[in-house]
């Protein structure tokens, strides 16, 4: 077991800079490639370690840990849930990394599996909504477009399967192209769009946080400054960070795939200091999704820029 302050130390990015990924995704929640597919490709980018951490669920750390071994890759065990969150009257969802967690916590596992059945009931209502607005799309298609975790990106690719649908898409939003993953998002199926059900529950930061504490692992805000809501990307303020802290978030992923604001050099420095002042680790993490995942999160494993 490990002490906050020896967590912290662990997931000190400035020690490992180019050398680590921790905040990867597998095939068994929406990225595209196997968890050793993954540890294979770590390997090929000279990486030292990864963190699988996949949406709400641990099913590939055992495959990649084994992988891991057999390469001479560490693979921290990870994951990354999916939290909601109030901004005054705006609802939105934010994403804790838990870094280092042990993937055998019973009160983790047992969070995990309801939120495996959350993501089913969503999954479920917004196929309807699919249907009632006119494409052609049913619950098994999503099923076959992931071998884990039922998220947006299957559903996505799995309406973009039929061209029906994607007639329909350029008509109804008069596209000059065909549509792609990132335009289902944006038209149909982000926070606050037609067939985003505004029902999904989802476990609070608070929640979040004291399961990763609870499975001895570190808990980072995720991409930080950047959350969904139903008005759109929004951003995690300061006020918000310190009452994070204060409820035990032990780390922001300040160094991230890509560099817009608030992910500019200046406004790193800015958060830079608030994370000393506050004590937090600094992590970084690709939010590698796969190599095809154009659209998608990142897509260049282990390529962090830093400082
Ligand atoms: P879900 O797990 O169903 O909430 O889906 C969230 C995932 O969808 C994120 O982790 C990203 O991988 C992906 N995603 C979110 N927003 C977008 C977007 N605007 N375009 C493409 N992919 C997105
Ligand atoms: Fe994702
Ligand atoms: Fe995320
Ligand atoms: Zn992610």
């Amino acid at each position: 077991m490990s002490s906050d302050a020896e967590l912290k130390a662990r997931f000190d990015y400035s020690k490992r800079a180019g050398k680590v990924d921790w905040h990867v995704h597998s095939y068994r929640s929406d990225g595209l490639d196997s968890p050793t597919e993954l540890v294979r490709l770590a390997k090929e980018a000279g990486l030292e370690e990864i963190a699988l951490t996949d949406h709400d669920t641990i099913a590939g750390i055992e495959e990649a840990q084994r992988a891991g071994e057999q390469s001479g890759i560490t693979v921290v065990p990870g994951v990354e849930l999916n939290t909601r969150e109030m901004f005054n009257d705006l609802e939105a969802s934010v994403h804790i990394l838990g870094l280092g967690i042990d993937p055998r916590s019973p009160r983790l596992i047992e969070a995990l599996g309801r939120l495996a059945t959350h993501r089913e009931e969503h999954m479920t209502s917004a196929v309807e909504k699919l249907q009632e607005l006119g494409y052609k799309i049913t619950l098994d298609e999503v099923r076959t477009y992931t071998k884990g975790t039922l998220g947006r990106p299957a559903l996505a690719r799995a309406l973009l399967k039929r061209k029906v649908n994607r007639v329909r898409m350029r008509q109804a939003f008069s596209l000059v192209k065909s549509p792609k993953v990132s335009d289902v998002f944006t038209y149909l199926i982000s926070r606050g769009k037609p067939a985003y059900q505004n029902v999904r529950p989802a476990m609070t930061i608070q929640h979040a946080i004291q399961l990763i504490r609870d499975a001895n692992g570190l808990p980072v805000l995720s991409h930080p400054l950047i959350c969904e809501s139903n008005a759109g990307i929004r951003q995690i303020d300061e006020a918000k960070l310190r009452q994070y802290v204060k409820e035990g978030l032990g780390g922001i992923e300040l160094y991230y795939y890509y560099r817009i604001v608030p992910y500019s050099r200046l406004a790193r420095k800015r958060w830079l200091a608030l994370a000393k002042e506050l004590d937090l680790a600094c992590t970084g993490g690709g939010d590698y999704h796969g190599k095809g995942s154009k659209g998608l999160a990142g897509h260049l494993l282990g390529k962090i820029p830093y400082p």
